[in-house]
Order: structure tokens, then C-alpha cells, then sequence
């Protein structure tokens, strides 16, 4: 463990950790624009130059520690080496902070005030580059603002493994540009590249000029879309910054899904498919109770669906594996002693979309099945005969395959034709209306909250599974 004193503090750092690395985890802040924990270093951005006494200035991301090392993080020789840099790096930069996504958690308008903060000295005309230049169907590229640090490319070489982007020409014409014939938008987990870019360089179609980060604030929650579970950030605008007349909508929508950073399931990356969460949980929405299609008060299809349990003799529950383990305990709490239960996979790969890979996409396109299936086995092909009555709990259930003749109580957040085929159809809420949480195919527990209120009508599904339970006839 060599001893180093970083601005005159002694350190125990560990043995082959470079300078950056150890003051990071002394709690001292060294700027970086190229360097990230994930990624090889290159080297090239120069903003973590620090003083080293009998050395000079030099990178701390490429320098190893040795005994008895003095550092110096925020010299004045420091400072003004930063400040050179800033005003080398906006010599052609647009800063055009105005029109910009990443303005408000930009590293590149931080460090200039922190650092800078001076107009460019230059006069002489900045060098005009490519705007909007188009990478691929989620991502859009202004090599203007692009400050060369590198790592989208390496992100696609090391993590994405896509080797979809490279560097075209040298000097002050360099631009980062796909490689042909390995597109950007084959790599489910491209847009990883947008949250890396330090600077508004990378843009996401979904998100451009849709809002401003400031009017947003994150909840955070985990991707139901496999059965890896990964840890996000749902954003969405702050009560404050609510918007009364224009578009109402955008109070209770998802303005964009980030990773949240989480070691045990996913590191600092999300596939694509987390980000679209919104095409998810933003479809038409079921809040009506009904009786064979026909709206009825809750109080009514309750009563209904209690007096077909109480009646039925061989009652049968497709369980959703989208439920909470929250959910899934109720179920078993409440209802479990009355119906032969079953796992239903919710969700199937959908055409195109990849099975699996070493990185995090899971086959399992569901995020509970763990959970799930340590209470009940799978679904069998084909239904027991004389079953007379069945919950189906969420969705991909094949009712043409249920057995003939059986009563259906229905439970469903959307608007789907089968709701008004069942007996008893029961609106449910959503995972962004609620608390909860899953058990990925690890074994590894992650929670998610509510960002929105419930739509009028809709319940939890905890809460109907009591409700249901209460007066039903308990099967021996
Ligand atoms: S586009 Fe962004 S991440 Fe890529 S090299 Fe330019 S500044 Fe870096
Ligand atoms: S890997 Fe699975 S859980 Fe993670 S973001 Fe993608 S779909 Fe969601």
C-alpha cells in the first residue's frame, strides 16, 4: 500500500492504482472529460493534468502511484493549465448552451465555470463542422460540438463490442463517423454512448429538444424488460415545473430512462430496449371494472368475482411474473390455498430483438420470474381438464388455449379486446404507479417506486387479491 500526500494529505493508496484513481477514492475531485471508471484510458482530453513535485505536470488517469508521491490537484500552475485547455477546447466549440440537451449536466459547461469562464480568445472564425449528422435511428451526432475525448468509440470496441464508430481524418477536420458495414443501429446498446458523451455532442431522437433537464427530476426504478433487472433512473418533470395548458400529457410521461448505477446487475449501462420504457407502460389503459364487457362499479365486479370463486370447484391462476414480489406474495397470502396455481410468461422476444449476449440482455423477457417460480411451477401446455374457473393475472395468456367451458376473471393494466370476453374484467395499476420489487434471475433484490398517480379506476393488484380473498370458500 504505498503512502502518497495528495495537496498535503497523506493517503494510503493501493498498489497499481493511477494518481486519478486515488485521490477519486480519497474524496478529492480531479476533472476528466475522456477518462471513465469502464473504459480504457486514453489519455487525450488532458483535463486531469496535475502537479507531481520533481515531475511537473502530468496525466493523472496515466500515471501509476508510487511511495512517497507529492500531488498537487488545484495548483495554481494546475488552474491554469485547465483553463488553457478550456479555452483550446471551445476555440471551435459552438457553445451553443441555449439549443442544447446536455446543457445543465453538460462537463464541459461545469468545468468552464469552475475553471474558465473567459469568451475564446480566438479571432479568428470557428471551424464549421457536421450538425445533426445521422448515426443511426435513435442517435444523432453535431461534430461541433464533439470535443474528440473518444469515449463513444471506445464504448463501442470494449462494452457494445458493435466496433460501430471510429475516427475519420486528422487535426481540426477529425470527426467521429460509423464504421461501414457494422451499423450503430445493430447495437442494442447504443444509446449507452449518449450518457457517455461528456458534451451535447450525442443526441437522443427520442429526447431532443423535448425538454430540459431541469425540468426533471429521476425515480428510480428497475427495467422490467428481461430478467436481468437492471437498475434505472425514470425521469419525468418535477411537480414544480408542471405544465398547466399545453400539453398536460408531459406531467404524467417518461421524458427519458437512464442506467442507474448498480454493480450487482448491471454496472453503468442499460440496453436500448430500458430506454423505451415509455412505448411499455404509456399504452391505452384499461380503468373500467366490467361484467362480460359492460362497465360495471368495482364494488359489483368484485361481488361477481367473489361469488364465482366461492362457487367454482377447480379453480386455476395464470400468475403474472411482471407482479412485484410484494404482489406475488399477496397472491399467495390471499388466494393461494384457493386456486391451483401457475407461472405465465407475460412477455415474449419480439421479432428482431436479441435473445441474450454476455453483457445483460437475458432471454427471459420478464422481470420476476425468479420470484415467481418459487412458488409456482411453469404453466403447463395444456391446461387441466375440468379446470371451471380461471384468473388470468397480466398479460400473454393464449386464451384460446384455456380449457372450455371455464369462467374468466381477468386482471389487465391496457386496453386489450380480451377484457371484454371475460366473466369479470378488473383494471390493474402499473409499475410506475406503485412500489415494489424483483428478484432477477440472480437472485438479486432491486426496488422501484412510483413516479405517477394511478389512473381513475385502476387498482393494484395487491389490493384486489385482499379484496377478492375476503369471504371466498377455501378449497381443502
Ligand atoms: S461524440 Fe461525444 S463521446 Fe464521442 S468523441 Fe465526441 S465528445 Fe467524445
Ligand atoms: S438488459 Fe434487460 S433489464 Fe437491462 S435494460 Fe435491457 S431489457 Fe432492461
Amino acid at each position: 500500500m504505498p503512502e502518497i500526500l495528495i495537496n498535503g494529505q497523506k493517503f494510503e493508496a493501493e498498489a497499481g492504482q493511477t494518481v486519478l484513481e486515488a485521490a477519486r477514492a480519497a474524496g478529492i475531485f480531479v476533472p476528466t472529460f475522456c477518462w471513465h471508471p469502464q473504459l480504457s484510458t486514453a489519455g487525450n482530453c488532458r483535463m486531469c493534468l496535475v502537479e507531481v513535485e520533481g515531475r511537473g505536470l502530468d496525466i493523472a488517469c496515466n500515471m501509476p502511484v508510487s511511495a512517497g508521491m507529492r500531488v498537487l490537484t488545484d495548483s495554481p500552475e494546475v488552474r491554469a493549465h485547465r483553463r488553457a485547455i478550456l479555452q483550446f477546447i471551445t476555440l471551435n466549440h459552438p457553445v451553443d448552451c441555449g439549443i442544447c440537451d446536455k446543457a445543465g449536466e453538460c462537463s464541459l459547461q461545469d468545468y468552464h465555470y469552475a475553471y474558465n469562464g473567459e469568451a475564446s480568445i480566438s479571432a479568428e472564425p470557428k471551424v464549421r463542422s457536421t450538425k445533426y449528422y445521422n448515426l443511426s435511428s435513435r442517435i444523432l451526432l453535431d461534430n461541433e460540438r464533439c470535443i474528440l475525448c473518444l469515449r463513444c468509440t471506445r464504448f463501442t470496441h470494449e462494452i457494445s463490442k458493435s466496433m460501430a464508430l471510429g475516427v475519420e481524418s486528422r487535426g481540426d477536420v477529425s470527426v467521429i463517423r460509423p464504421v461501414a458495414d457494422r451499423p450503430l443501429g445493430d447495437d442494442p446498446y447504443s444509446d449507452n454512448i449518449v450518457d457517455l458523451c461528456p458534451v451535447g455532442a450525442l443526441q437522443s431522437r427520442q429526447f431532443l429538444h423535448k425538454t430540459r433537464v431541469w425540468y426533471l427530476e429521476p425515480t428510480p426504478s428497475v427495467c422490467p424488460g428481461c430478467a436481468r433487472g437492471c437498475s434505472v433512473n425514470i425521469w419525468h418533470r418535477k411537480p414544480e415545473w408542471h405544465v398547466k395548458t399545453l400539453d398536460p400529457a408531459q406531467n404524467q410521461s417518461i421524458a427519458r430512462v437512464t442506467p442507474l448505477e448498480n454493480p450487482a446487475v448491471n454496472g453503468p449501462w442499460i440496453c436500448n430496449k430500458g430506454r423505451d420504457l415509455a412505448r411499455i407502460f404509456e399504452r391505452r389503459r384499461a380503468t373500467e371494472p366490467m361484467l362480460q364487457g359492460s362497465p360495471v362499479a368495482l364494488e359489483t365486479a368484485l361481488e361477481r368475482a367473489r361469488e364465482l370463486i366461492g362457487a367454482a370447484r377447480h379453480p386455476l391462476a395464470l400468475v403474472s411474473n411482471w407482479g412485484s414480489n410484494e404482489e406475488l406474495d399477496a397472491f399467495q397470502r390471499s388466494l393461494g390455498a384457493v386456486f391451483t396455481a401457475y407461472v405465465k410468461s407475460d412477455s415474449v422476444p419480439q421479432p428482431g430483438e436479441r435473445l441474450e449476449d454476455e453483457l445483460l440482455i437475458r432471454a427471459d423477457k420478464n422481470p420476476n420470474s425468479a420470484a415467481a417460480r418459487a412458488l409456482y411451477a411453469d404453466a403447463p401446455a395444456r391446461l387441466p381438464e375440468g379446470t371451471d374457473l380461471v384468473l388470468v393475472w397480466g398479460e400473454g395468456c393464449d386464451f384460446g388455449a384455456l380449457p372450455r367451458g371455464a369462467r374468466l376473471i381477468f386482471l389487465n393494466a391496457y386496453l386489450a379486446p380480451e377484457n371484454g370476453h371475460a366473466d369479470v374484467f378488473l383494471p390493474t395499476s402499473v409499475q410506475t404507479e406503485r412500489d415494489g420489487h424483483y428478484t432477477n434471475f440472480q437472485g438479486v433484490i432491486s426496488g422501484f417506486h412510483a413516479c405517477f398517480a394511478k389512473p381513475s379506476g385502476a387498482l393494484d393488484a395487491e389490493a384486489l387479491f385482499r379484496s377478492l380473498a375476503a369471504p371466498a370458500r377455501v378449497h381443502a
